[in-house]
């Protein structure tokens, strides 16, 4: 089967995990800017991990014949010094003309701190005045409810049009929110954290198949690459039609990052 990877941090993964991805038919992946594993102890770190994310990892993929697309942010993760933060945020511009950049993010909070939330307001900014998506991560386990409400205000009172932003990591509790204001919601499939393929079959089941895609996110923890794949042979066994799988793992996506001008896979 034929599908999109939107959203996968390759750059903590290896060779072995592209040529899979490939072989289970990937024609597209898109790494969103994150925490790396590790706090980046300057500014000019996070220098050379843009570049990374431009020039090096676009490379490596091309090596198996799979176009890599990137989004670039500072992560809130590494946003709670705003000092810091801003200083990172003013690399953002020289980077965005690089072919396979298409948009901010993944932007959103971690522990919905004050910090967090005026950064993310500084990167929506940025985003509106070079008109580019927005891919947004929202915090885990108790922090999610809260921390999907505060993004939503703010996206509100900042008048940003939902057709371009999507909501990741969305849950049970919280699809609906992020669906009914009009956003694109994504959903990560964890093998041991987040969500499990069968939940999100439960949430595609309970909320329908428009504006959702599902990622694996995979990275330096426990996570799985083929995730999104293996999620796509369970609908198949649950019976869902080949139309409406191709739909949630290939066309949504597609539909969605198209609208970047740079996304053309
Ligand atoms: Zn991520």
């Amino acid at each position: 089967m034929n599908y999109i990877e939107p959203h996968a941090h390759m750059v903590s993964r290896t060779t072995a995990d592209y040529q899979a991805i490939v072989q289970a038919g990937c024609v597209a992946l898109c790494e969103p800017a994150f925490w790396a594993g590790f706090d980046r102890a300057s500014v000019a770190g996070f220098h050379d991990y843009y570049r990374q994310l431009t020039e090096y990892e676009p490379a490596r993929a091309a090596k198996f014949g799979l176009p890599h697309y990137t989004w670039l942010c500072i992560n809130p993760k590494e946003a709670e010094d705003a000092g810091f933060a801003r200083e990172v945020m003013a690399l953002i511009p020289e980077f965005l003309d690089k072919p396979n950049v298409l948009g901010i993010g993944e932007i959103g909070l971690n522990k919905n701190t004050r910090n967090e939330l005026a950064i993310f307001e500084e990167h929506v900014d940025l985003a509106k005045t070079h008109d580019l998506p927005i891919l947004i991560h929202t915090p885990h386990l108790e922090d999610k409810l809260k921390g999907t409400k505060l993004i939503l205000d703010s996206l509100k009172n900042a008048q940003v049009d939902p057709d371009k932003v999507i909501i990741d990591h969305v849950e049970e509790h919280t699809t609906g929110l992020v669906l009914d204001a009009g956003y694109w919601a994504g959903m990560t499939l964890y093998p041991e954290s987040k969500c499990t393929a069968a939940r999100a079959i439960d949430i595609l089941e309970t909320f329908g198949m428009e504006r959702v895609w599902m990622n694996s996110a995979c990275d330096w923890g426990i996570s799985d690459p083929l995730a999104v794949i293996k999620c796509a042979v369970e609908m198949r066994r649950r019976k869902h039609t080949q139309e409406m799988i191709d739909r949630v793992i290939l066309e949504n996506p597609r539909a969605f990052l198209s609208q970047s001008p740079n996304f053309k896979s």
